[in-house]
């Protein structure tokens, strides 16, 4: 049996971890179009900022693949897939076999359709090579201030990285609040005295709709009419999955790839996991795509152990960000929007704690600060039960801190 793997990421590694774990004889090939072992994309902005090296990103040895017997391939971009041949096609037109395969794609980030998107400066956050070019225009442009399009987490924490670099920082954010997508209204408000108390401006309810520059950028035109100044800007409005290699396939998609519980594709033998696919969320009850790191870690797991041959359902995905930002520490799970809701401490205190119930079932939980009990509500949400076994009625915060 010959196992191909698309990708180098959480996802693909985690798979290719669990299938070596069940089957040591059967032959696995991974390739992938970065040129870097596996390493932590969620670490980039530290890279940024000159906290730490390019090898701290390294989440492996080199000799890994060896290791665990993979025969590895980097640098090398799949461009089709053929599944009625079983096979799949490079760049340069090699032709891969396989008898089951893993896309393990990733995504990649969402830009704009504005003028001046292409000027030297504009750039997005996602590979180290988005960060070598950022270092490259750093230290030929003088950068006065980084133009920051979009208020999520990679947006976030790139502002902070320029701050540390000693850039000025503005951030124009289309909706009314930072991390509108994780945060309730109160933290959200909490981050932004923070953020703005490290230097940063921020600008809400508006959009860049134009970069202006000669080759390199000197500013962005908003959507007020106003201008900001700034030679570089970076793109932080989201990502969407990488699904070059699905038309001409019968691979069945929507925003990503569908997978089902074993997070099999449409086709037999394919399977799918991590950013680039669309999957059961537990707390939505419906196929979303949440782009973030636990998942993609599970879902490889799960895709490897099930081409292993395990027959392992998923259970759902459960949206989850723990970050440190701005000196704040902050864990986000599941929905914050329900018929219930119970806030305990303060942001004064550090230790800000909220739970979210609809129908009397948690359904999210928020916390900051003191992040000790994060674990437990990620569990609680996910089996409905207490780590230790009870069943406790949900509703009640007190009985949840018993
Ligand atoms: C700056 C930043 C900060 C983040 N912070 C957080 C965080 O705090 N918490 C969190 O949970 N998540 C965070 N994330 C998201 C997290 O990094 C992703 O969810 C995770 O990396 C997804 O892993 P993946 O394996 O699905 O995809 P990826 O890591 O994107 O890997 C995709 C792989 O596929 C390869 N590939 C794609 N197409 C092809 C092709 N056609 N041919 C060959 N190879 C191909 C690529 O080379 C790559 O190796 C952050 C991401 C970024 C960029």
């Amino acid at each position: 049996m010959k196992v191909l793997i698309i990708g180098n990421g959480a996802a693909a590694i985690s798979g290719a971890r669990a299938l070596r774990q069940l089957n040591k004889d059967w032959e696995i090939e991974l390739v992938a179009d970065e040129v870097h072992p596996f390493y932590s994309r969620v670490m980039l902005p530290e890279y940024l900022a000159g906290r730490v090296s390019q090898e701290d990103l390294y989440l492996v040895d080199w000799d890994f693949y060896q290791k665990l017997n993979i025969k590895v391939t980097l640098g090398t971009r799949i461009e089709a897939l053929e599944p009625t041949l079983a096979r799949a096609v490079t760049a340069s037109g090699e032709k891969i076999d396989y008898d089951l395969l893993l896309i393990a794609a990733g995504a990649r980030p969402v830009l704009p359709e504005v003028e001046g998107a292409n000027l030297q400066g504009v750039f997005t956050l996602r590979t180290i090579a988005d960060v070598e070019a950022m270092g490259r225009y750093l230290e030929s442009t003088h950068v006065e201030r980084a133009i920051i399009v979009g208020g999520g987490l990679v947006s976030l924490r790139s502002a902070e990285a320029f701050r540390k670099l000693g850039i000025s920082v503005t951030i124009v954010v289309s909706s009314g609040r930072l991390m509108s997508q994780t945060l309730d209204e109160a933290s959200a408000q909490a981050l932004l005295r923070a953020v703005r108390e490290a230097g940063c401006e921020v600008l809400f309810n508006e959009d860049v709709t134009a970069f202006h520059g000669d080759v390199h950028l000197r500013g962005a035109e908003l959507a007020s009419g106003g201008r900001v100044v700034g030679q570089l800007a970076l793109i932080g409005k989201g990502v969407r999955p990488r699904l070059s290699l699905v038309p001409g396939t019968s691979i069945a998609v929507d925003r990503g790839i569908l997978v089902d519980e074993y997070l099999q594709t449409s086709i037999p033998g394919i399977y799918a996991a991590g950013d680039v696919v669309q999957a059961y969320d537990l707390i939505r009850k419906g196929k979303v795509c949440n782009g973030i790191w636990p998942s993609a870690v599970r879902q490889g797991r799960i895709a490897g152990w099930n081409m292993a041959g395990l027959g392992v359902r998923d259970d759902g995905d459960i949206p989850m960000n723990a970050v440190h930002l701005f000196g704040c520490s902050i864990c986000s799970l599941g929905a914050l929007t329900g018929d219930e809701t119970h806030v305990r401490g303060s942001f004064q205190e550090d230790n800000y704690r909220k739970l979210v119930f609809s129908r009397s079932q948690l359904v999210g939980a928020l916390f900051w600060g003191n992040l000790r009990d994060a674990g437990r509500y990620y569990w609680l949400l996910r089996t409905g039960r207490n780590p230790n076994g009870r069943t406790p009625p949900v509703w009640a915060w007190e009985k949840l801190r018993s």
